[in-house]
């Protein structure tokens, strides 16, 4: 069961203290905090873990602090949606909103490699009004002679350049936990110039110590990869885990299951599963086209692979569109045959434009007909 505070409930007062004594009392139930400090308020939630089948919704509602009590019935104790739950389906991070009825691009590099390039890439976006983008710093590559990344070493630049365009998120792995240090470190010495999105990659999605650790910090969201060859409930249990150590700012990506099944496509896309995922939790759900088709193949209607499941997701619903963008694939050192050119960027946005419309004019139908 969860006990949601009224908002600014001060954990100092006489009230907290009698409500605490309460719980304290109940035969075998655990107790646990967990305060969500927003720009307007603060918000304290009570969990209570164990022999809660007892206790009623209404006598837990009227004790001293308490806004209302949700019974917790379904998995993702944290994360999940449980019935009469009006928890937050969104969150706000360095300005942008990222929800379950927003929608943000994250085109980027998959590896950073250039200043050049980088530059390059993000003076695209900002002429085209875009102020999130992907950059990876730390990439965990199969071969183990592959390029692992510029690392610590490109964080300086990158995050110069970030706000020199007017960047606000860059979606970047971490591998290590120790990679947080060195982001945390990177924007200070540059002086904040950009927010960073911690993603952690499909190879990691059950790395159950490292998922602990950044679940423990509350600076930066936190982007999870659905593990590419588990079940979608294991993945799910993953994302719990970062939010029972503390975050909340979780968003679940969907990015293509290995199996041959899905040949030619690199990864079988697996983008019918965003309103799932959104049913089941309160995270935002984001696609990564790139890493579930892998190239840059066309179907006969001249529209790229890449952007027709781009628009399968957001016709569903996706909440956040991670893609492979660079300014001169044939150098990139990695997936470059995936990556779109900066000139298709316009007429990738406004192809995702044209599915979101069309998602929200199916949202307005099905209301029209419930
Ligand atoms: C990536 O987004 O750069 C990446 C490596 O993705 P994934 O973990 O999904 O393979
Ligand atoms: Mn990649």
């Amino acid at each position: 069961m969860i006990l949601i505070l009224e908002p600014d409930t001060d954990r100092n007062g006489e009230e907290f203290a009698a409500l605490m004594a309460h719980l304290n009392n109940l035969a075998n139930v655990q107790v646990r905090l967990h305060e969500e400090v927003g720009t307007q308020q603060v918000l304290t939630e009570v969990y209570l873990v164990g022999d809660t089948a007892s206790l009623s919704l209404d006598d837990m509602s009227s004790l001293p602090c308490v806004e209302r009590a949700v019974r917790v019935s379904e998995e993702y104790r944290i994360l999940g949606r449980h019935k009469d739950d009006q928890r937050p389906t969104h969150f706000d991070y360095n300005g942008v909103r990222f929800g379950q009825d927003t929608l943000n691009v994250f085109a980027g590099l998959c590896a950073v490699d250039t200043p050049e390039h980088v530059e390059q890439m993000m003076r695209a976006l900002q002429e085209q009004g875009q102020t999130c983008t992907r950059m990876g710093a730390y990439k965990p590559r199969t071969n183990p002679y592959s390029f692992q990344g510029h690392g610590k070493d490109c964080l300086p630049w990158v995050f110069e350049l970030a706000g020199k365009y007017g960047i606000k998120v860059i979606a970047m792995e971490i591998t290590h936990e120790s990679h947080i240090d060195e982001i945390t470190e990177a924007l200070h010495q540059t002086g904040d110039p950009t927010g960073v999105m911690l993603q952690i990659g499909t190879r990691n999605t059950q790395n159950f110590e490292l998922l602990k650790f950044v679940g423990r910090q509350r600076r930066f969201p936190v982007l999870l990869k659905r593990g590419f060859g588990i079940t979608l409930e294991e993945s799910l249990n993953a994302a719990e885990y970062l939010a029972s150590e503390g975050t909340r700012h979780v968003i679940f990506a969907l990015r293509g299951m290995k199996t041959n099944m899905g040949d030619p496509h690199r990864n079988f896309v697996d983008f019918a599963q965003v309103p799932v995922v959104k049913r089941l939790t309160r995270m935002p759900v984001c696609v990564d086209p790139s890493h579930s088709v892998g190239s840059r193949d066309r179907a006969p209607d001249g529209i790229l692979d890449v952007s027709h499941v781009t628009a399968q997701g957001v016709i569903s619903g996706a909440n956040m569109v991670l893609v492979d963008f660079h300014p001169d694939p044939p150098t990139a050192l990695v997936d470059g045959p995936q990556a779109l050119l900066l000139k298709e960027l316009p007429y990738f946005l406004e192809d995702v434009q044209i599915a979101r419309e069309a998602y929200l004019k199916r949202c307005k139908l099905s209301q029209q007909y419930d």
